[in-house]
């Protein structure tokens, strides 16, 4: 198109959209119309100031399970067991202990808990470095060494066990101290005992998204099918013996 081409063109355009814009007064009157900014703005009620210390990491309104030093919090799940023990800043299973609980019951929370995975090249599957961490004693978030290590998917590291696979594998090498950080939902019941709303867990592994907001079937079980019963709305947290040696440091909650 020539330049005179175009100028024809533009004019020819040019009339029929004033005329259209005077017809339509909404289109010159849009952004007047708007409310005030003002009118979407938020003051109240004003977010509780939590501080996150570099050195520790541990938020301010958390409640520290695990700070290397002694396993106050925690007590043993099995009658007349003397529990896990606390070995070189580490909180390890003592194969045989049984799970240990903590002392407090929570329901939804955020969780971070570090663990470190011992070295078993001569076991493999669910029998190299198993334990776990069960919300409210009752929904596993697997944990295992699963790094070179293949097993069923719902039952590696980072699984909801029997549930969901996690969406990567993010596992490091045994003996290298790894992450979790979870928002795990406890699930609703009314007062007939009827699920109104399940759990739901968010996990991400070593800082990689391996769980995102899936919704728990019921609780954890190695056979059959999960299906919920009314439980108590706050209930303790587990981490599992399985046998297995697992060390852990730095746990801390949030309760939401
Ligand atoms: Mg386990």
């Amino acid at each position: 198109m020539t330049t005179s081409h175009t100028t024809r063109f533009t004019k020819a355009l040019a009339t029929p959209c004033i005329i259209l814009a005077a017809l339509v007064p909404s289109l010159w009157a849009a952004e007047g119309e708007l409310p005030p900014r003002e009118a979407t703005e938020q003051w109240e009620p004003v977010p509780e100031v939590v501080s996150v210390p570099l050195d520790t990491g541990v938020p301010s309104d958390a409640v520290v399970l695990f700070d290397g030093r002694s396993l106050e919090a925690w007590e043993p799940v099995k009658a007349g067991s003397s529990g896990w023990e606390v070995k070189e800043g580490t909180m390890s299973v003592v194969s045989g202990a049984g799970a240990m609980k903590t002392k407090r019951s929570f329901g939804s929370i955020q969780l971070h808990l570090e663990f470190r995975t011992p070295h078993m090249p001569d076991k493999k599957g669910q029998s190299r470095a198993n334990s776990g961490v069960f919300f409210m004693g009752l929904y596993e978030l697997q944990i295992l060494d699963s790094y070179q290590n293949p097993t069923y998917v719902n039952g590696q590291a980072g699984s909801i066990y029997k549930q969901y696979a996690p969406l990567v594998n993010a596992s490091r090498k045994p003996g290298e101290w790894q992450t979790y950080d979870v928002i795990f939902t406890a699930p609703v019941f009314n007062d007939a005992g009827e699920l109104q709303s399940p759990a739901y867990m968010t996990v991400l592994h070593n800082g990689v998204l391996v769980q995102n907001h899936v919704a728990l079937k019921g609780p954890t079980l190695n056979r059959g099918y999960p299906a919920y019963t009314p439980h108590p709305a706050k209930l303790p947290l587990e981490l599992q013996d399985h046998r297995n040696p697992m060390f852990f440091r730095n746990i801390w909650v949030r309760e939401l």
